[in-house]
Parts: C-alpha cells; structure tokens; sequence
C-alpha cells in the first residue's frame, strides 16, 4: 500500500463510527423516504408503512434496466466531446483532461427515450419499479466502492486525497481514498458527478408525470412546475458541465462510498421525492402561489449562477473583463480571493440560490406534509456542514488571508442571519 503524503487531514462525519453510522443510515433513510412517499399517511416520521421484503427489492428485470442505463452512459461519455477541458492542478503537477459532452448526453438520452416512446417504451411503469432500482443502484454503489478501495491500495501517495486516507478501512471506504480513479479514459468520478444519477433523476421525474397523466387524464401544475424546475438545475449543471472541475467533489473528495452511493442512487431516488408525493397525494395549486414560486426558484436560480459563473470565470482568468473589476484579496500562494460582487455578500452565495431554489422545488406540494420539505432540511444540513469543512480547507490554504477575507464579509450563507 502506498503511504500518505504529508499530515493527514483532520477526520470528519464523526470519524470511523460515524462514517459506519452513515453507511447504514444513508440507504436507509432513502428505503424510507421511497417506502413513506408512495404511503397514505406519508409521515415523514415514523416507522416506514412496511418492511420490504427480498422479493420486492430483488428483480432481475430492474438490475438489466440499471445495468443498460449505466452502459448508455458510459457509451454516451466516450463519444467525441465538443471540447476537452483540464482540471485543477494535481499535487504531481499534472493536470487531467475531461470530456465536455455532458449537455450532448442528456439531449441524446432524450431523444432515445422520445423514440422508445414512441415505439411502445411504457414509461409510465418506471414508478413501480423504483424501489428494485433503488436496490439495485445500493448494491452498485457498495460492490463499486469497495472495487474502488481495492484499486486505491495500488496508487500512488500522490494520486491519493487529502481526506480518505486515514488508514482506517471503514473511513477510508467511505470516504474514498483515491482522488481522480480512471480506467482509461474514462474517470469514474466525473462521470458519476453529473450523468447516470443526475440524467436518471430527471428521467424519473418525467415517468411520474406521464404516470400521473394516465391516471388523472392530464398533469398537475404542481408536477409540472417540480418537473420544470428540477429539469432546469440539471440542465444547467451539464450545459456548465465544466465548472464541476474545480468543485470540492472534484478537486479535495476522494472517491468512495460517500459520492458512488450519493451520485448513483441517493440523488436519483430521494431528490425525485416531491415527485414521488405529488403522485400519490396530487396538491390543489393556483396560480397566484404558483408564480410566487416560480419567483422564488428564479431568484435562487440567479444568485446560483451568478455566484458559480462569476467565481468559475474568475479562477480561469482573473484578467477577464466579466471580473477583472472585482475587488480581491492576495493571498501567499498567488491565488486571490473574490471580496466583491456575489462573494462579497456572503461566503457562499452559492450555497444561499440552492437552498432557495430547494424551497421553491417543496412549495408545490403544499403544506399538509412534512416529507415533501425532507430535501430543503437535509439540504440546509448539507450545506452547512459543507461550508464548514470548506472553510477549514480554505483556512489551511489561505491562512490570514482567509481571515481577512472573514472580517469583511461576515456571513456565510445567508446576510445578516448566518
Ligand atoms: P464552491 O463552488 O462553493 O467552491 C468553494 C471553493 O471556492 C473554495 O474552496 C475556494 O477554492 C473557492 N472560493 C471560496 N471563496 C472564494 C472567494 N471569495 N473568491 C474566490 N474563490 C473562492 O463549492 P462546492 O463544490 O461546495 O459547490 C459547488 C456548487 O454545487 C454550489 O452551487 C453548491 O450549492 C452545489 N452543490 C449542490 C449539491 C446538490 O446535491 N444539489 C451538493 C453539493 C454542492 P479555491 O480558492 O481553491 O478556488
């Protein structure tokens, strides 16, 4: 086994018993939220209505399905991209390319699901095979990381990650100990990132509209405005397809359990969850609410992009006209640091546009139940904790400068709350 480099980076999620906890709880919790959705009651808390047993989880026909998706993928990430991008530099000094097709893959994808349509495809069924999806995606994401963790043993220290290297196995599976993991061409990370999990939430999304329309006779608004919004995020994160590359996911994640798990199966299955509600529960909305929504989404939808285009156009070229007239900090290792415009309002606009955009996806269901709103909370505790352990790695690279730049601009996500 190769030997870390340099001092270890401090354990996080509670070490190797909470990364334990949260192998179990993370597949758990979205079992539950699949089980609760489909549900009468759907009580957010609470025991789920059932236990599932093997023969509701186990079908050979939803592991073909998962697999084919996959090997769609997979297929579409190898084909000729319109631009090839490089990555942050490595600890090496390298710097690895990238395929820039992922907007080419989803507009691909949807025109093979519009001709399977039309020749028959029942799409509408997808929802009832959710759950041995789900399942199937799990035992992907488990077999897959633990190959993922065999392979990180014969790295080199210099291709492992700051975090995921503990040396305690459980952490450093679920952690993931190697940064950028490849066979080939094909890097396995950025393409989780952003294709099979991403393009197959939006897939879902859309067969639940088609099952709502056979059963009702014509969509909701509620479905159709969840649809359109969740559609624009992922339409937007593959037309920007090449910002991911200098995101935490990318640059400081090793890949295991924790990004295989969460790209493959968490997002596909539990983000889709307003949808999931609205099938089973359909929501009265009028369009007064409706454009107070739709407001909402489009005000989170601007400071998101504006955020993420100003800081990605600027770490490209500080020089480019779009940012060249910012006010920024020097920082002693020749990078500066943004203190006006979007990051000059708080630490993380970014993080600000998602949570109000994750708001608008729940609003639509209404406000009888609490499980619609599950992703806007765990969202929220996402980026917390996410800004946190950002800020920790900022304050290691940047130092005082870090600390400067905290004096003036004293809040993290939202102004003058937090
Ligand atoms: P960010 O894009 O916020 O990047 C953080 C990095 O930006 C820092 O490490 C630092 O890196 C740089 N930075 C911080 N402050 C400044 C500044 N003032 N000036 C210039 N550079 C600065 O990180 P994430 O990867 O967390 O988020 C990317 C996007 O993905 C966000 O919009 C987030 O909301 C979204 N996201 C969505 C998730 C989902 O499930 N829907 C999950 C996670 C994220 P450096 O200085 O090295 O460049």
């Amino acid at each position: 086994m190769a030997p870390p480099q340099g001092p270890r980076a401090p354990l996080e999620f509670g070490g190797p018993l909470g990364a334990a906890a949260l192998l179990l709880l993370l597949p758990a919790t979205m079992f539950h939220l699949l089980l609760v959705a489909r549900s009468g009651p759907a009580r957010l808390l609470g025991p789920p209505p059932y236990l599932p047993g093997l023969e509701a989880l186990w079908s050979p026909r939803a592991l073909l399905l998962w697999f084919t998706w996959l090997g769609l993928q997979a297929g579409l990430y190898l084909l000729p991209a319109r631009k090839m991008a490089e990555g942050q530099e490595l600890k090496d000094k390298s710097r690895l390319r990238y395929p820039i097709n992922g907007f080419q893959a989803l507009v691909l994808t949807a025109l093979l699901v519009g001709l399977g349509v039309s020749v028959g495809l029942p799409l509408g069924a997808l929802p009832e095979m959710l759950l041995p999806l789900a399942f199937a995606a799990t035992l992907t994401a488990f077999i897959f990381s633990l190959l993922l963790y065999l392979k990180s043993l014969a790295a080199p220290a210099s291709a492992l990650a700051p975090g995921g290297n503990s040396g305690n196995p459980i952490y450093d599976f679920f952690l993931g100990r190697e940064l950028n993991p490849r066979i080939s061409f094909l890097d396995l990370k950025y393409f989780c990132e952003l294709r099979p999990g991403l393009i197959g939430w939006v897939l879902i999304n859309l067969a639940l509209l088609v099952q709502e329309v056979e059963l009702w006779g014509s969509p909701s608004l509620a479905m159709c405005l969840v649809n359109g919004f969740q559609l624009l995020y992922v339409v937007d994160a593959l037309w920007h397809e090449e910002s991911i590359l200098t995101t935490m996911d990318i640059t400081h994640d090793g890949f295991g359990f924790m990004l295989a798990f969460g790209d493959l199966a968490w997002v596909p299955f539990t983000y889709s969850l307003q949808a999931q509600f609205l099938l089973h529960h359909p929501q009265p909305l009028g369009l007064p609410m409706a454009s107070i929504i739709c407001f909402i989404n489009a005000t989170g939808y601007y400071i998101f992009r504006g955020a993420n285009s100003q800081k990605d156009t600027f770490r490209k070229n500080p020089s480019d006209p779009r940012v060249a007239d910012l006010e920024t900090i020097s920082t002693a290792t020749g990078r500066r640091l943004l203190v006006s415009g979007w990051w000059g309002m708080v630490r993380h606009p970014n993080y600000l546009g998602d949570l109000a955009m994750a708001l608008a996806w729940s609003l639509p269901c209404g406000v009888s139940h609490l499980l619609p709103y599950f992703y806007f909370f765990y969202f929220t505790a996402l980026l917390v904790h996410r800004e946190a352990r950002d800020e920790r790695q900022c304050l290691q690279k940047y130092g005082l400068a870090w600390h400067e730049y905290c004096q003036r601009v004293r809040y993290r996500i939202v102004p003058y709350i937090y």
